[in-house]
């Protein structure tokens, strides 16, 4: 960590380029003020939990999840960055909760952005086959034993919650960035050439058929860090990081590798200190190293990937200067024929227990577009700048990591976050590559290929647009 005095250098730099200003002084620079909140938003012990194609009931709680807000406000301009410990969100809670948090701190809807980890022992509270074990539970007894709150509804008024408390709680603070590589990796694409000629996710530890990695990862980590200008004590990090959160399985609540992260980071930066994690676009990506039977425990890599970014070199954020743009995209879905429907509903009763699992997906994927009952997308990205080398986007769903890699080498600031479930829970961004490739993240997709591809476009163009702009 750098001495504490550098770090109020932002706003002296800032200070220097307002003094430029011709006759009469130039007011001094508006300044950057944050506020930091977090909220508990784990369900009761006994609801389900999401991420796998079959139902499992929570029996407790290692570590509680939560929903965690920045807010920053310079001059006129305000936005909002939430990160929650779940699988995904809903765009009717992310709608909603972004209505309710602008009412309650004028912080316009479309300044705030709140994404999913992507954890998987978190509930399971929307889609298909929560609609599915939902409309069964009520049939056989009358209600339905696992869902003795309204969480989606929570939901919303713990987020609005968040961004509310984190607005009360602005103080002037500055911006810096660290970026950093565990080594050795923590992330592995998941996705491989095989000797047949094909590609197949997860194809197995030690598998002799496997050639060689089919995609890239992004194995650099990277956090905006937030501190009290005064004094310099840090509040705050937004985190990035693109490696899937299914690192802990089993039936306890909890945020998975994030949560060792932020424990091991607060033995240096403080015991208050809330590492906000923004998931990177990670829809290849997953913690296992098919060379070794030796699997990474979701505490090795958050101690791992603290340690990483703990190391590493601040930078302070150039001209802290917040504007924020968003656009909403025309994304093309799959289309499916009424036989494809109807073979769907048929299996739906026994998804997850059939043992074809790429089937089982299918008939999810099909009914999920029938659900959305739309020809198209409509996500929207969102692009943060927060200073001349530093910008943070949200895209939605779970994006492949070249499309992230895209757009971070495509940006015209230094320092890009990537941030993957912002908004809405699509299932997975793959490729147009990967698409013609196959395997399971591409049945296990709504949109039509070349949707990633128009994501990246828009987020390019926003950041390019960002970085033209005044303040
Ligand atoms: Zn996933």
């Amino acid at each position: 960590m750098r001495p504490l005095a550098l770090l109020t250098l932002p706003v002296v730099l800032w200070a220097s380029f307002a003094a430029a200003a011709p006759e009469p002084p130039a007011p001094a620079a508006p300044g950057l003020t944050a506020g930091v909140a977090v909220v508990d938003i784990t369900p009761p012990v006994g609801y389900r939990m999401a991420g796998y194609f079959s139902e499992r009931l929570s029996t407790g709680t290692h570590d509680p999840l939560m929903a965690k807000a920045i807010v920053l406000r310079q001059g006129g301009q305000a936005a909002a960055l939430v990160c929650c410990d779940l699988l995904g969100l809903t765009p009717a809670v992310t709608a909603e909760a972004r209505k309710k948090a602008e009412a309650a701190t004028g912080i316009p809807a479309s300044h705030i952005l709140i994404a999913a980890t992507h954890s998987h022992t978190g509930p399971l509270y929307y889609g298909v086959l929560r609609d599915d074990f939902h409309a069964r539970a009520v049939a056989a007894g009358g209600s339905d034993p696992h869902e003795q709150v309204d969480y989606a509804a929570d939901l919303i008024a713990n987020i609005a919650r968040a961004v509310t408390e984190a607005n009360a709680a602005l103080r002037p603070v500055t911006l810096a960035v660290a970026e950093a590589e565990p080594s050795p990796p923590l992330a592995f694409n998941r996705r491989f050439h095989m000797k047949d000629g094909s590609v197949r996710f997860n194809p197995g530890v030690l598998n002799p058929a496997i050639v060689g990695p089919a995609g890239p990862v992004d194995p650099q980590a990277r956090m905006v860090l937030v501190r009290d200008a005064a004094g310099g004590r840090p509040l705050a990090a937004l985190a990035n990081f693109a490696l899937h959160l299914d690192t802990t399985g089993g039936t306890l609540y909890s945020a998975d590798y994030p949560f060792y992260a932020e424990q091991a980071l607060r033995a240096s930066l403080g015991r208050e200190f809330v590492l906000v994690f923004g998931t990177g676009t990670c829809g290849d990506i997953n913690h296992i190293d098919v060379k070794t039977k030796d699997r990474l425990k979701p505490d090795e890599i958050g101690a791992r990937l603290a340690a990483a970014l703990g190391q590493a070199k601040e930078r302070l954020v150039a001209r802290p200067s917040l504007l924020v743009r968003s656009t909403v995209v025309d994304v093309p879905l799959q289309t499916y024929t009424p036989e494809q429907l109807a073979a769907a509903r048929e299996r739906l009763p026994q998804i997850g227990k059939s043992g074809e699992f790429l089937k089982d997906v299918e008939a999810c994927k099909v009914l999920t577009l029938e659900a959305r009952g739309r020809p198209a997308l409509p996500p929207e990205v969102q692009v943060f700048r927060l200073g001349d080398d530093a910008a943070v986007v949200g895209l939605p769903g779970e994006v492949f990591v070249e499309l992230g890699l895209a757009i971070r080498r495509g940006s015209p600031f230094a320092t890009t976050l990537v941030i993957e479930l912002s908004g809405d829970d699509p299932d997975y961004i793959p490729t147009k590559k990967a698409f013609a490739e196959g395997s399971y993240e591409t049945v296990n997709s709504i949109i039509a290929p070349g949707g990633g591809e128009r994501l990246v476009d828009a987020a390019l163009r926003l950041l390019k647009e960002l970085k033209a702009a005044g303040e």
